[in-house]
């Protein structure tokens, strides 16, 4: 990550301590009661076009040519950014900076996006391993989660699967070790038969991690797995 994360952590104690008014994450100016400026705001690197199964940008409105060929175990991904600047810096403030009032912000935008999801049963954050959360001190994908199931009116689980593995960080491996590497890294303890489930996360990469989460799921008896993710990566990064 080339990009400096000093400015955000900096911005992110003066957050603290102006609730109502302050000024932009971003550039500074006057933001009201919001993290970005509407100028700003309008300017994140939303998805235009993107593959209804795997969120990939730029593929169309139709399945791309990776989820045809080898067909994941989720059924479809909804993503509210494409990874670039300043997404991805924000969503490291909010990981590695504590920057808990970026979940809010990413929620509301995810929830723009995929607006009345009207049959799913369930929201259940991709689980973090106990080791990784009791390092960070929180789940960004849960803290994400809570907000969208307060927004969406459908329940949250948080309890309902684990992560087992404490697996390598899936960035410090090349693309086709990936999918190796979360091999059997979830278990679920509950009974989700017949159940339609959204998956919420930060970031989807190759989706190798969301792809095992799915597997599991299904495994478990889920009818329907769809993956809500703040950003996605393009395929060739
Ligand atoms: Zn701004
Ligand atoms: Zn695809």
């Amino acid at each position: 990550m080339s990009i400096s994360l000093r400015p955000f952590l900096k911005m992110g104690r003066k957050i603290g301590q102006t609730l109502l008014a302050q000024d932009c994450l971003l550039c500074q100016a006057a933001s009201g009661e919001q993290l970005l400026c509407e100028a700003c705001a309008r300017e994140l690197p939303f998805t235009a076009s993107a593959c209804p199964r795997c969120a990939a940008p730029g593929a169309g409105m139709t399945e791309c040519g990776a989820c045809i060929a080898d067909p994941p175990h989720y059924d479809a991904s909804r993503a509210a950014f494409i990874y670039a600047y300043p997404v991805d810096a924000l969503i490291q403030s909010l990981k590695y900076g504590g920057q808990l009032a970026l979940a809010g912000l990413f929620a509301h935008e995810l929830y723009r996006r995929i607006g009345d999801s009207g049959s799913l049963d369930l929201i259940v954050p991709l689980p973090l391993h106990p080791t990784r959360l009791a390092e960070r001190g929180f789940n960004q994908a849960a803290e994400i989660a809570k907000i969208l199931s307060r927004l969406s009116g459908i329940a949250m689980d948080t309890r309902l699967a684990r992560r087992v593995r404490n697996t390598a960080a899936q960035t410090a491996l090349p693309w086709r070790e990936r999918a190796t590497n979360m091999r059997r890294a979830f278990a679920c303890d509950g009974d989700v038969s017949g159940l339609n489930i959204a998956v919420v996360d930060d970031v989807m990469t190759t989706g190798a991690t969301l792809d095992e989460f799915a597997r599991t799921l299904k495994k478990s008896g889920a009818a329907r797995v769809e993956n809500w993710v703040v950003a996605r990566t393009a395929r060739d990064v």
